[in-house]
């Protein structure tokens, strides 16, 4: 059974300025100071305040750049100290968070392969006791959402509160258009429990291609989510890795600008006025359907009482058939979807079998 989570929102960290999206870019991977720089000082020209850059990476096959370690750290204090930005990298281990601290690094993230690994996130968890750094947790490659909630247990019971999620998509055996599947429904199940934790998304990541960055960075607005993760690269072409999804800092701006972004609720006096006259009308409307179920109960126990003078069973196949063809010819007529009637139709005369089953046996 998952616990509550104590958590300060992003809003409060002291990174990111309104309005949304909360931003963190940069390089998949921090590969020399030259390119560390000139990629942080692109971003910090059109406003991103945090910067992201790989230092020690997570690769499928060895032999592949496996990042550049500690060495790069000092990089990442030259973007804080020449550019003011916040920085943040992927740990991993003990040895990342102790070596990410002792360099001052502002914020860290842990990555979809070590989510899914309790072992690693307790000894993350451990290594963190005591800071109050925030600490965003990616889903796990795997869509089990109790792993990532595990995940974000054992920071939390670790004292970290500033706590935010990265939602970069789920890896799948078969071949999709995208790299990993964007399985959208865990991040709102995991949003719908804890509604004070900010979201993040990492369109990057998900599509695995540049082409697809706008269209999944507009569905994360669109679903609400505070924020992006974005991997930009001064050189995008020749990156070291994912060099696919890597846009440079002027078209990330591009696709930055392109996005609408809708708002979650509106103070605005006139929509208020509109949307309260409208829930009013839903509110009557469903008190009449309550009071139909109310009235249609009392008619199925009448009918049981009935059917149990006339030793009649209960369950008549014939009479529920014609009666749901009815209402969908019925329902079809007034544009209602075959599928709605079903369900509704279905749930309500299962309640009258109920009703006139309790007529039976009382
Ligand atoms: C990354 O952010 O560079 C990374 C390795 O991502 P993920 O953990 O989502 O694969
Ligand atoms: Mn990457």
């Amino acid at each position: 059974m998952s616990q509550e989570l104590d958590i300060i929102p992003g809003t409060e960290w002291g990174f990111f300025t309104l309005p949304r999206p909360m931003c963190i870019a940069g390089p998949c991977s921090a590969e020399t100071e030259e390119q560390v720089m000139e990629t942080a000082r692109g971003l910090a020209a059109f406003g991103i305040h945090v910067f992201r850059a790989g230092i020690w990476k997570p690769r499928t096959h060895p032999g592949s750049f496996e990042g550049v370690g500690a060495p790069g750290l000092k990089w990442l204090q030259r973007v804080q100290k020449e550019l003011g930005m916040k920085v943040c990298t992927e740990v991993a281990s003990e040895k990342h968070v102790k070596e990410s601290l002792a360099a001052g690094v502002d914020m860290v993230w842990i990555g979809a392969r070590t989510t899914a690994n309790p072992f690693l996130m307790q000894e993350i968890a451990d290594a963190l006791k005591g800071t109050d750094i925030p600490v965003l947790v990616k889903n796990p490659v795997n869509p089990d959402l109790e792993l990532w909630v595990g995940a974000l247990e054992r920071l939390n019971r670790a004292g970290i509160r500033k706590l935010g999620v990265i939602h970069r998509g789920f890896s799948t055996y078969a071949p999709i258009q995208y790299r990993n599947d964007p399985g959208w429904r865990i991040a709102i199940e995991l949003r719908t429990r804890y509604p004070k934790m900010t979201f993040f998304a990492d369109p990057s990541h998900m599509g695995g291609d540049r082409k697809y960055l706008q269209e999944l960075s507009q569905r994360a607005m669109d679903l609400g989510l505070e924020g992006l993760m974005l991997e930009s690269h001064c050189d995008p072409s020749c990156a070291w890795s994912d060099a696919k999804q890597q846009l440079t800092p002027r078209d990330l701006q591009t696709l930055l600008e392109s996005l609408v972004i809708r708002e979650n609720t509106s103070e605005n006096e006139a929509f208020r006025e509109g949307i309260d006259a409208l829930r009013a009308r839903i509110d009557i409307i469903d008190e009449h359907l309550l009071k139909l179920l109310k009235d249609r109960n009392g008619v199925s126990h009448a009918i049981g009482q009935y059917k149990k003078e006339h030793n009649v069973a209960i369950l008549q196949a014939i009479r529920w058939e014609q009666l749901l063809s009815d209402m969908l010819e019925r329902g079809a007529s007034m544009g209602l979807s075959q599928q709605v009637i079903t369900a509704i139709m279905t749930a309500i005369h299962d309640e009258s079998v109920r009703v006139q089953n309790e007529v039976l046996e009382g």
